[in-house]
């Protein structure tokens, strides 16, 4: 699974490319920087393994925000000078290479496959949510953190696992570390993760948000179609968007694109595709106007 960051690069030159760590089984995180301004924004897609479809998506808006930019488009030009966007489509890319059937063997398959093995329920490998090591990737951030693992204990998701373990500490995941220093790094104003499925918007933390977050949710909603909700309690603490909202205070949401069963078929591609664009959209401007 490739993000295609590389050719989007050479042929937008004013997207900048870039590394912010490496993946337990070595390959490369990376980012894809668009604008020059104050406004910090980040954008992520594929935290869970069977979601790639995500990764397809933000990289498909992406792309459609360089050509706007470069025919002149006088509002990607504005966003390109006052905002300074990072997508980081694929934060899970041993994993989705897995739930995509592109592993084929080797120790970390197989290691992946004896995990599977436990859980027989969950189909494998295109059930498989966490990273290759069987973490899940948004169950790593230090909000809640204690809490989300009492609650998957309790469950039974109290070792390595498909999806739903929170692993040993907060961060030790490689993924979920290296990003959370990028997102430190970057300072973002407002922050969007994409996941699948159910067409909905989380955008609160504990049931509450920061200042700004109500509004710019509604703004989201409306340009995707998808409705804001809350998600179920045992998962709601240790994501991505709660760690934002918990530590740095500024809005940050999940977006649960498309509907059906994970990992969604390719058709809904272009739907999500839509939805995601516009989302971006919105979340630039707000981040170009803070
Ligand atoms: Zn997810």
């Amino acid at each position: 699974m490739e993000t295609g960051i590389g050719a989007l690069a050479a042929r937008y030159p004013f997207l900048r490319a870039g590394g912010y760590g490496r993946s337990a089984m070595g390959r490369p995180l990376q980012y894809a920087a668009f604008g020059v301004g104050k406004g910090a924004g980040i954008f992520t897609a594929a935290h869970h393994a069977n979601e790639w479809i995500t990764c397809a998506a933000l990289m498909a808006a992406l792309e459609g925000l360089c050509a706007r930019c470069a025919s002149g488009d006088a509002a990607a030009r504005e966003l390109y000078a006052k905002a300074r966007l990072v997508f980081v489509p694929l934060v899970n890319p041993d994993g989705a290479a897995l739930a995509r059937g592109e592993l084929g063997g080797g120790p970390y398959y197989a290691r992946a496959s004896g995990i599977a093995s436990g859980f027989p329920g969950l189909p494998f490998p295109e059930g498989w949510k966490a990273n290759i090591e069987g973490v899940d990737l948004n169950l790593q951030y230090p909000a809640g953190w204690k809490r989300a693992r009492d609650i998957k204990y309790a469950q039974g998701w109290d070792r390595a696992a498909p999806r739903d373990y929170v692993g040993r500490a907060p961060l030790c995941a490689p993924e979920a570390r290296a990003l959370a220093l990028l997102t430190l790094r970057l300072r973002p104003r407002a922050a969007l993760a994409l996941h699948s499925q159910g067409g909905a918007i989380y955008w609160q933390y504990g049931g509450s948000a920061p200042p700004g977050a109500e509004e710019l949710a509604a703004r989201l909603s409306a340009a995707s179609g998808y409705a804001l909700d809350s998600p179920p309690p045992e998962s709601a603490n240790a994501g991505y968007k709660d760690w934002i909202i918990a530590k740095m205070g500024v809005p940050a949401f999940t977006a649960e694109c498309g509907l059906g069963e994970n990992p969604l078929p390719l058709t809904q591609l272009g739907a999500i595709t839509g939805a995601v664009a516009g989302m971006c959209r919105a979340l630039a401007e707000y981040c170009a106007a803070a």
